[in-house]
């Protein structure tokens, strides 16, 4: 058995329970008719057979791109919210899932230390990265809105959309904002215009690098900006206790950020549709202010409306986040901690593997739970071509990897430099595994095996 069907006698348990609720009314005829349960039964197989055409996310054979299955607490307490359908955009939609968003979202602010806090779950992190930065933009009119250039694409796409300026900035030799060209850009600005919020990235996407955030802070001291954290991937490694020196301090700083971004789905263990966004000062919820002349009657209570740029969401995505917080709190040393702790550990060991391997060339030592690595090679365009054919052959033996283009600047400190390595190109096509389920770490053997046996398929090929 690949997907559990272990828990769905907990869901019929919880939806009659849920209906015992309704019992005051009338009852209406919602049980299905025989024909109509045939039909409906064979679209849902035929819909089944179709997503069999999909990697398999669920195994640790994928050690791929970001993508973890849900906790399955967190796939029956949506499934259960799915018979009301509550929309928390306003407390009219969804008074339960409201409260229990707002509960969510201050453990989440607790997680990070802040001791006060505004925020909201959103639809994802995009959404809630272009809150942070619209917020910012009010606050610093006409100022830049700088972000690391292995920040996600979306920052610069998101100041696009708001009309807001926007620069990169670039990274040092292990993929982390470098400080001196962002000195500068707070000492000159770019196209006359000065620095208004720094956006800093813990766990980049590509590569799962962590901006210097103590270092930026004290450059706070000194130059006046805002320090919006994306965090929408490497948010929750807040409660683990193995990062290195560097990332650690970062974690640790975290509370001084004026706001934060996390994706409940992407380490979060929820469904997608689920980012959040919180902010320390809880007076830029006046910036959100807007009159809906056909909502916010039932309530002098706050409608999460009020303080959100989107309008109808999931109230689903709050019931499966608070679930999934009920059982597995975020506490450092919980079971959720260790989850990540283990992700941790086995990129480590991942990471030590290929270094140790003479086929293998990793430039980075992981700093999250990210590794990438390069197949050994006399040129650029070789070790291009031959992970993408590792890519493949692995593929073939079920073992599903994911690509990342990096440039350069980045093999500073391997072995692709000082020696007779070609250059041909200025950028490498690497593998990459975001090993991001716990169990990654058991299976490291055989992902390991899989990952030898189809690079050596391919260099056999470049031998002959
Ligand atoms: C994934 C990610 C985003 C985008 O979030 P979505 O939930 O995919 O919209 C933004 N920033 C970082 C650092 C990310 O990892």
């Amino acid at each position: 058995m690949i997907i559990d069907k272990d828990t769905l006698g907990i869901l019929s348990r919880a939806i009659e329970r849920l209906d015992q609720g309704f019992s005051n009314l009338p009852e209406i005829a919602a049980g299905q008719n025989d024909a109509a349960l045939a039909a409906m039964e064979r679209v849902l197989l035929e819909a089944a057979a179709r997503m069999q055409d999909n990697y398999p996310y669920m195994h640790p054979y994928y050690a791929g791109q970001m993508l973890k299955p849900p906790h399955p607490v967190a796939r029956l307490a949506y499934s259960l919210a799915l018979f009301i359908n509550p929309n928390n955009h306003a407390l009219d939609g969804g008074i339960a899932s409201s409260a229990m968003e707002k509960e969510c979202v201050a453990e989440i602010a607790r997680m990070f230390g802040f001791e006060s806090h505004l925020g909201h779950l959103t639809s994802g992190g995009t959404m809630a990265n272009l809150e942070a930065i619209w917020v910012a933009s009010q606050l610093r009119p006409g100022k830049l809105i700088v972000a690391s250039k292995q920040a996600h694409y979306t920052h610069s796409r998101i100041t696009g959309v708001l009309g807001v300026p926007y620069a990169g900035v670039e990274v040092d030799d292990k993929g982390c904002m470098d400080l001196q060209h962002l000195e500068q850009l707070l000492i000159h600005g770019q196209d006359g215009k000065q620095v208004g919020t720094v956006v800093v990235t813990l766990g980049t996407t590509s590569i799962g690098s962590v901006d210097p955030l103590p270092e930026i802070l004290a450059l706070r001291k000194k130059y006046d900006f805002r320090i919006h954290i994306d965090s929408a991937y490497g948010g929750y490694f807040k409660l683990v206790d193995n990062l290195d020196a560097d990332a650690a301090a970062a974690y640790a700083a975290i509370d001084q950020a004026d706001s934060i971004v996390v994706d409940p789905h992407k380490h979060g263990l929820q469904p997608y549709g689920c980012g959040c966004v919180i902010f320390k000062d809880p007076a830029c919820g006046a910036l959100y202010k807007h009159d809906s002349p056909y909502t916010y009657f039932s309530s002098d209570q706050l409608h999460l409306g009020e303080i959100s740029l989107e309008c109808s969401r999931a109230g689903a995505s709050a019931v499966a986040l608070w679930a999934t917080q009920q059982l597995l709190p975020l506490v450092r040393g919980g079971e959720f901690a260790q989850g990540l702790s283990k992700s941790r550990q086995a990129a480590i060991a991942f990471y030590k593997r290929l270094s140790e391997d003479r086929r293998f060339v990793a430039p980075l030592m992981p700093q999250l739970d990210i590794v990438v690595y390069a197949v050994k090679a006399r040129s650029a365009s070789t070790s291009s071509r031959l992970a993408k054919e590792v890519f493949e052959a692995a593929a073939a033996q079920n073992l599903h990897l994911a690509l990342a283009g990096l440039p350069r600047s980045l093999f500073a400190r391997s072995q692709f430099e000082g020696g007779d390595f070609d250059w041909d190109q200025e950028n490498i096509t690497c593998l990459r595994s975001c090993l991001m389920k716990p169990e990654h770490l058991s299976y490291l053997d055989e992902v390991w095996l899989l990952l030898g046996k189809a690079t050596d398929l391919c260099l056999a090929e470049v031998n002959v």
